[in-house]
């Protein structure tokens, strides 16, 4: 058990120390092609080449290494400067090829070629790829601490190795390459230095034309999907971050908008209801008014079946009397008939709630004219009871001159003394 743990323990310190190395790209159908150890004479020629095919490419420089006087020599520094300026991206390989088992040293340096280069290009580097690809447990979380990010490599053209001569290596490279580019792997993160003629001139213009189809060539950063990442002070992020403050700008003024236009919605829609609720008012009143008007009509309508009434009543009187005197009556029975319908509505009318028509009904001595104001059964009874009344008018009539020529033919006697008193007075006087 205990050789088991130590056996663990020394399989996975490996993992744990080089965590951070990033060995390979992650965007598909990419091809990082990077460059180390430059710039040298060759490197503007490269730049050239890639920018001709509109291709992205990584420097991996030293400002130390086949140049000596690149620090101060400014014609030099503009080819990284155009590079930069070209859409390449521009990352740290140590000031001079070389890394110090002094951490103090280490940081040191590293911030000393981090300043040269944003001083030449105008962003600091954020990537970084150690020489000859060592970089042990002290510099790897001395990068980590530093939030660098270490790239290796998976593709090696050895385009460095040119012991058998440099032609060699370039065809060496090329039937390497082409072998590799046969796989179709999901992207391809290759190492070449842009120091070597037969680099420049015959390896990468034979990869720019034997890319597998649908491959693109991009910068690691670009590789990795973090193009924004590329420098500390990146223009990028600036420009990235400004975009996004303007979408958020445009988006609170979208949403102020938004806010103003619901604003004008609801204020609307408040006028609209205070509108309605005032048309609904004004239509109630309308009502009312309608209502109130009705009530006046028919309140004449009953002060006309009052005085039908009071003459009826006369009529009932002239009738009781003519009764008395065994005087017919046209049509008495109806009337009776009507009188008593009359009646049984006025009856049925006291179980109205308003107090007014209840009083009216007491008032009344007819009662039946408090057929008004009910609902419009009763009013339909109220008409009914108009029309009976006009009827009754018309009976009246017939009352009226049935008991005007009674009267003459039962009081003969007083009329002919009264005649023969009038015509006494005549001739006394003439
Ligand atoms: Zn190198």
């Amino acid at each position: 058990m205990k050789y088991y743990n130590l056996f663990f323990l020394f399989n996975i310190i490996p993992f744990l120390t080089f965590a951070s190395k990033i060995n390979s790209c992650i965007e598909d159908k990419t091809i990082a092609l990077t460059f180390d150890d430059g710039p040298f004479k060759y490197t503007e020629e490269l730049i050239n080449i890639l920018n001709e095919n509109d291709i992205h490419a990584t420097f991996f420089i030293n400002v130390e290494n086949y140049w000596k006087d690149l620090q101060n020599n400014k014609d030099k520094q503009k080819i990284l400067k155009k590079a930069h300026d070209s859409g390449h991206q521009i990352a740290s390989h140590t000031w001079k090829h070389y890394i110090s088992s002094d951490i103090n040293e280490f940081d040191s340096m590293m911030n000393k070629t981090d300043s040269w280069i944003e001083n030449v290009i105008g962003d600091r580097p954020a990537y970084f790829r150690a020489p000859r690809g060592e970089c042990y447990s002290e510099c790897v979380e001395y990068l980590e601490e530093k939030k660098y990010k270490l790239i290796q490599w998976d593709t090696d053209t050895n385009d460095w190795d040119i012991s058998s001569g440099a032609s060699y290596r370039a065809k060496r490279a090329k039937s390497f390459l082409n072998e590799s580019f046969e796989y179709k792997r999901s992207n391809y993160l290759i190492l070449m230095h842009d120091v070597y003629e037969h680099t420049v001139r015959e390896i990468v213009p034979w990869i720019i034309n034997n890319k597998p189809k649908g491959y693109k060539f991009v910068t690691v950063a670009e590789c990795l999907g973090d193009k924004s990442s590329m420098y500390r002070t990146n223009k990028v992020v600036s420009d990235e971050l400004k975009k996004d403050e303007n979408e958020i700008e445009k988006v609170k003024e979208t949403k102020f908008e938004n806010e103003v236009e619901n604003d004008v919605e609801k204020e609307l829609k408040n006028k609209n209801d205070v509108k309605k609720e005032s048309q609904i008012e004004n239509d109630v009143d309308k009502k009312l008014q309608n209502d109130n008007n009705n009530e006046k009509d028919s309140q004449n309508d009953n002060n006309n079946e009052k005085d039908s009434q009071n003459d009826n009543n006369n009529k009932n009187e002239s009738q009781n009397e003519n009764e008395a005197k065994n005087i017919p009556i046209i049509e008495k029975e109806e009337n009776g008939y009507s009188l008593n319908n009359l009646s049984d509505n006025v009856n049925n009318d006291n179980t109205n709630n308003d107090p007014n028509i209840y009083n009216e009904t007491n008032n009344d001595n007819n009662n039946y004219n408090t057929e008004v104001n009910t609902d419009p059964m009763n009013n339909f009874n109220s008409n009914t009871v108009i029309n009976n009344n006009n009827n009754d008018d018309n009976q009246g009539n017939l009352v009226y001159e049935s008991s005007t020529l009674s009267f003459y033919k039962n009081n003969k006697i007083i009329v002919f003394l009264l005649t023969m008193v009038l015509l006494k007075i005549f001739v006394n006087v003439y």
